[in-house]
Order: C-alpha cells, then sequence, then structure tokens
C-alpha cells in the first residue's frame, strides 16, 4: 500500500482524534476517507484493515501529542467545518425559457408571514428561471378592502425583497370579466341562475340540475343583460359555471362565476355591481397574463379543479399548478378584520404592533427579509400541513444578525446603589466577544460610584448578600454596597454576575412581545452604535428603534 494512502488515513486518523476528545472511531475515519477519497472506495475491503491499525496507533497517541501532529500536517484541519445546510427548491416542470408566476393578495391590509411563503416561492422561482413576477390585487369583493393594502403591499414585498416587475389591479379588469362571461353563456357553458341559493345547493349536492341549468342561450343572454343592468337584486341572481354536476366531489359541481353587491367599491365606486368570484377572474387573469406556474396553498386546491373547467372551455393551456401543505401559525394574530378593529379601538398601536403577524411588525422586531426567506425555502413546496416555528425563524435571524449586534448592558425597572470602600472603579467589556477588533466599551466609575441594577438582581443582591457586576467589580451588599475586589473566580462560590450600568446610563423602554413596555436604563456607549440590531446582554436581541441624546426606545427580538 502505498505512502500516500496511508499518510491520507493518519491525517483522518487524527482529526477524528482531536474532534473527539483524543479516541478516533474507525467506523467514522472509514467513512471519512471513502467520502472524500472516491478513488479508494474500490479498496475498500483492503484498506479497512489498515485504517483499523493506524486508528489504534492514533488513540494511543494521547490528545496533545494528536494534536501537534495535525497541525504540522495542515493547522487548517483543527477548525472543524461547519456544515453549512443548503436548502434548495426543486425544479419545477415544464420550464420552456422564462416563467410568468404571480402573487395575488387580496387588498383587505398589509401581508402578513403567510403571505410571505407564496411570494417568496414565486420570487425564488421567478429569480432562478427569469421571467415575469407579477402582483395582482384581487380586489373583487368590496367588502373586503382597506384602500392602504394597494400601498401597504407593494410596501411589504419590497422590504421582503421580492421583486414584482407587472402590477394589475382586478377591479380594472371587469369589463373584461363580462365579456368572457357572455362567451361562455353563449356556448353554453354558463347560466344565470335564478333559484333560491338553498334550493341551489341542495339539489347541487344531489347531483341535480337547478330549473336554469339547461334553459336556452338566448334566455341565459336576456338575463345575463338584465343581471347586468341591475334589474335584479343582490342575491336574486348569479351566474354559474357548468362543470360536471354528477362529479364525485361536489365542491367541482357548477360554481357562481358572478354574483350582485351594491356596496361601493373603494375603486371604482358604483359603477359595476356585478362582481366575479375569484375562479372567474382567477382564471381568466392567469390565462391572460400568461402564466406559466401557480403556486398556491394546498387550500385552493378544489379552486384548481373549477379553474381547469374554464381552461378546458376556451381551449386555453392550463399553467402548471403547485399546492403547498397549509401553514398552521400558532399564537399569532393573522386575521385582518381583527388586527384594524384592534387598531380602531386604540388597543394595537397599528399594523406593526409586536403582537400582530404582520410583515410590518416583523420589520419592526428586527426579523431580517433574509431569516424569512430561508424560512419558506427550507418548508418548500411539498403537500404536506405543517406548524410554523417561531423558534426557527427566530434561529435563523440569530445567524443573520450575531455578527453585527454589539453587546450592551440594560437594566429594567432600574434601583439604584453607590458603592464605598474604593475610589475610581474602572473595567472593560468588548462590544462584541468574537470580534476584538471593534473594541471595547469602557467604564470608569468615580464617586459616589452609582451604579444602578434591574430590580430583581437587586433582590437577588440583598438575598444572596455579595454579587459581581459584570466586567467591573464584586459587590458586598449594603447601602452603600461595599467593594470587595475583582476576583472573577467569586463566581465559582456561586455568587451571579449580573448587568448594570452606571450614573451617566441613558433612559431606555423596551416593547416587550406581549405589547408591555419595560422603563430601564441602557449603557451611553449605544449612543456612537450604528446597527439598529443590538444585543442586550441576558435580555436578548432588540432593534433599536428611536434614539436621541438621552433615551433610546427598542423592540424585542428574540433571545
Ligand atoms: N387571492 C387569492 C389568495 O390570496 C388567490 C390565490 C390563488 O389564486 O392562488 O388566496
Amino acid at each position: 500500500m502505498s505512502d500516500e494512502i496511508e499518510q491520507t488515513i493518519r491525517k483522518f486518523a487524527l482529526q477524528n482524534a482531536v474532534f473527539f476528545k483524543g479516541t478516533a472511531n474507525p467506523k467514522a475515519v472509514v467513512g471519512k476517507i471513502l467520502g472524500s477519497c472516491p478513488d479508494l472506495r474500490p479498496k475498500a475491503a483492503e484498506i479497512t484493515p489498515l485504517i483499523n491499525q493506524i486508528v489504534e496507533e492514533v488513540n494511543a497517541m494521547g490528545l496533545e501529542a494528536q494534536t501537534k501532529a495535525l497541525e504540522e500536517i495542515d493547522s487548517s484541519l483543527l477548525v472543524k467545518e461547519k456544515k453549512e445546510r443548503k436548502y434548495e427548491l426543486p425544479d419545477l416542470e415544464n420550464v420552456n425559457g422564462k416563467v410568468v408566476m404571480r402573487i395575488a393578495p387580496g387588498p383587505s391590509g398589509p401581508l402578513h408571514i403567510g403571505h410571505t411563503r407564496v411570494s417568496i416561492l414565486n420570487d425564488e422561482y421567478v429569480k432562478r428561471y427569469g421571467g415575469d413576477l407579477i402582483l395582482r390585487f384581487e380586489d373583487t369583493n368590496p367588502e373586503k378592502i382597506d384602500p392602504d393594502a394597494y400601498d401597504m403591499i407593494p410596501e411589504d414585498l419590497d422590504w421582503l425583497g421580492v421583486k414584482c416587475n407587472r402590477t394589475y389591479i382586478q377591479s380594472d379588469r371587469f369589463e373584461m370579466y363580462y365579456d368572457y362571461t357572455r362567451k361562455l353563456l353563449e356556448m353554453g357553458h354558463a347560466y344565470v341562475c335564478t333559484c333560491n341559493g338553498d334550493d341551489w345547493r341542495k339539489l347541487k349536492e344531489n347531483k341535480q340540475k337547478c330549473p336554469c341549468h339547461d334553459l336556452p342561450v338566448e334566455t341565459q343572454l336576456d338575463r345575463y343583460d338584465k343581471f347586468l343592468a341591475g334589474d335584479y337584486q343582490d342575491g336574486e341572481a348569479v351566474v354559474v359555471v357548468k362543470t360536471d354536476i354528477c362529479h364525485p366531489n361536489p365542491a367541482v359541481r357548477d360554481f357562481v362565476a358572478l354574483r350582485l353587491v351594491r356596496t361601493p367599491h373603494p375603486r371604482t365606486g358604483e359603477k359595476y355591481i356585478a362582481y366575479p368570484m375569484m375562479n372567474l377572474s382567477v382564471a381568466i387573469d392567469d390565462h391572460e397574463m400568461g402564466m406559466t406556474h401557480v403556486i398556491r396553498g394546498k387550500d385552493h386546491l378544489n379552486n384548481t379543479f373549477r379553474q381547469e373547467y374554464i381552461f378546458d372551455y376556451f381551449g386555453w393551456k392550463k399553467p402548471e399548478y403547485y399546492h403547498y401543505g397549509l401553514v398552521n401559525i400558532p399564537d399569532t394574530v393573522l386575521k385582518t378584520s381583527i388586527i384594524k378593529q384592534s387598531i380602531k379601538d386604540g388597543e394595537y398601536t397599528g399594523w406593526d404592533d409586536v403582537r400582530t403577524g404582520t410583515v410590518r411588525a416583523m420589520k419592526r422586531r428586527g426579523i431580517r427579509p433574509a431569516a424569512i426567506r430561508r424560512y419558506w425555502v427550507e418548508s418548500g413546496i411539498k403537500p404536506v400541513d405543517i406548524e410554523f416555528s417561531w423558534q426557527n425563524l427566530y434561529g435563523m435571524n440569530r445567524d443573520i444578525i450575531d455578527t453585527d449586534a454589539n453587546r450592551y448592558f440594560c437594566v429594567g425597572n432600574p434601583v439604584s446603589y453607590d458603592i464605598d470602600g474604593v475610589d475610581v472603579i474602572e473595567g472593560a467589556a468588548p462590544k462584541h466577544p468574537d470580534h476584538p477588533e471593534r473594541g471595547d466599551r469602557k467604564f470608569k466609575l468615580e464617586a459616589p460610584r452609582t451604579v444602578f441594577l434591574a430590580d430583581e438582581d437587586s433582590k437577588l443582591f440583598e438575598n444572596d448578600g455579595k454579587i459581581r457586576l459584570k466586567d467591573l467589580c464584586n459587590l458586598e451588599y449594603g447601602k452603600p454596597a461595599k467593594y470587595i475586589g475583582n476576583d472573577v473566580s467569586i463566581l465559582k462560590k456561586g455568587v451571579r454576575a449580573v448587568q448594570w450600568v452606571g450614573s451617566d446610563a441613558m433612559d431606555a423602554t423596551l416593547v416587550m412581545p406581549d405589547g408591555s413596555v419595560v422603563s430601564g436604563k441602557i449603557e451611553p456607549s449605544i449612543k456612537a452604535e450604528t446597527n439598529d440590531m443590538v444585543q442586550l446582554e441576558r435580555i436578548g436581541f432588540v432593534r433599536v428603534e428611536k434614539k436621541d441624546d438621552k433615551s433610546v426606545s427598542m423592540i424585542f427580538a428574540h433571545r
């Protein structure tokens, strides 16, 4: 066996030993060698005994000698490779050149975390293949529109890094929906139904057509003219697309395409009273806009089946449809109507209230768009239902913000202590433990050496009799407190180390996830901080929302 192979084995055996406290595992070493050196794979049987022998030799060396030997071979081997998990979305089927995809929200309010999935997935694919990403406002229910949403949604998408290059508003397109509906009526694929809604549904349940279903086309068109002209009251007539009245899935049997609504529309006022239902307008638009691929939630599966009838009646080429699983987002207020009411009632501060799951709230809390993107890319587009995990999202956010987030001391509900028994106290703490090059926050306390502790730490101090002020000194309880040196080993005796700030501290407020606001004090070096995310030691990551010479307001992000 060549020396070279022996050397390779030795290198991997040493590395495995160093990573595992001096004892290499022969099986792991075999795996690693065969994994990294494909040319050795055919020789597996031959080299395994040799690997076992070398591992035994290496294990006899002891950790120190192993480390030294590995360092001599290549010191970079001493560092464990960070396992970079890379998730990629699967390829789309039938991509011929570029794709056309869309995000189609109803403008009832700004976007929330639930909407971000469809937004990110579509954006990822359009970025992968090139083509168009369409933003389509589906505002065909005048009762569920917040006029501000037409501006808020593009702002939210922009912040998410989702790039839509074409925008359409369905309320601009009613005439076109009416024209296509007329064609469906002419072809005998639709009818104007004047039955009582409940009767019509009952008949459908029993696979039976209603009396309007088979009326002659001329009658249908007559009724349709009256329908558009406003001769029927709301609820008195609807236009229905025929499917298969015996379809095994009752939800797919004949569906309503147009209904009458006399509530004025925020954009078109009273100009139109015939409102398309989503299956009509979505199918027509997906065709008209040249959609190649549609990604939507599994909750739209029956809608896809319905819309496919319209495609078939007109002989249109269907997009490829993908239905991802449902997402349960726990402990989060998402319903726009509820948020809107709570804002009106003065309970929520606005659409970005931290208690809501809106994109605005996440932005305010310092959740980065890249974390949200990673979350949904890792979740994929499979039809399995999932439970959304805030903890996982926070973990991904932490990975992104941690390097840039400098550390600061901040105490809530501060209690003051003067310190006796010393003249001047000096100390320093790194802005970031992993980045010494950023320098230290320097502390200097002069008479009367006032410090503030968080109220719960003050109680702890009183109870324990001793406490360590992190990166400064140790104290014995009293008013004033007594300086007892700066020996860190005091921690070994069970004394606790706590955050503190000096008399030069700035006022601070921190909005917590439940909406409560904690008041406190923060060390003044935060004044020069340029990043919006910082870590308050022992509290967690927070976003600095506002800052002036005397005070700082912050929003809690996560631990
Ligand atoms: N407006 C619908 C929604 O946001 C459209 C979805 C779709 O057609 O895929 O749920």
